[in-house]
């Protein structure tokens, strides 16, 4: 198989929360839109709030399959989006964040509030460490993480971030240039370690 066939659900963080900027609503809906035409699976945290839950009716609307990961305290709460192909109701925060990482090939992150950006950080510290090599790419939407961004380059330049133990990341601005970044990345791959080892 091709690396370029070889994404087949990618796991997106996001907000719970719609954001002021009405273009957040907008990219999150035409994701969902893109990944239903690629074939590409939606892994997300399971609510129907927000970017999260835009996104999830998008892909569905657009014929494409959605696996909602949500642990039973937030059921209620995110307003658990029922009518996906898989839903997960899970015990606690770790077991949703471990089984979005096991069923997804790449992580983007939308914009968002703290979940989001825990998520985010999560991932980039676990690519750090070496524990996997699936692409994280961070979805600059209107700037939105340009203060993350500048925070990640003020850590590199102050020595903190640094080989062999590199945040590796991708970053676009723009909706339509995400899923390209990613499937390049994951075919750039040459030997790939997709799973967390069992000690993680
Ligand atoms: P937020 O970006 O704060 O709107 O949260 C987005 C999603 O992240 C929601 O589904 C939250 O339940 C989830 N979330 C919040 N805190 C955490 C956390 N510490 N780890 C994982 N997910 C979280």
């Amino acid at each position: 198989m091709t690396g370029l066939a070889a994404i087949a659900n990618i796991c997106v963080y996001c907000g719970s929360s719609p954001g002021h900027d009405p273009a957040f609503m907008r990219a999150a809906e035409r994701f969902g839109g893109i990944l239903a035409e690629n074939g590409v699976g939606l892994v997300y945290g399971g609510g129907n709030l927000g970017l999260m839950g835009a996104i999830a009716r998008a892909t569905l609307e657009a014929g494409g399959r959605v696996t909602g990961i949500i642990p039973g305290f937030l059921a209620r709460r995110e307003h658990m989006l029922e009518a996906v192909q898989e839903l997960l109701v899970v015990d606690d925060m770790h077991s949703r964040k471990r089984l979005m990482f096991e069923k997804a090939d790449a992580f983007v992150a939308f914009p968002g509030g703290v979940g989001t950006l825990e998520e985010l950080v999560e991932q980039l510290t676990w690519v750090q460490l070496g524990r996997h090599d699936k692409p994280v790419l961070i979805a600059d939407l209107q700037g939105f993480w340009g203060p993350l961004l500048v925070l990640l380059d003020h850590m590199r330049e102050s020595g903190f971030i640094r080989r062999p133990y590199e945040a590796r990341y991708l970053v676009c601005d723009e909706v339509e240039d995400i899923l390209p970044a990613l499937r390049a990345a994951y075919a750039a791959e040459a030997h790939p370690r997709r799973d967390l080892p069992h000690e993680f």
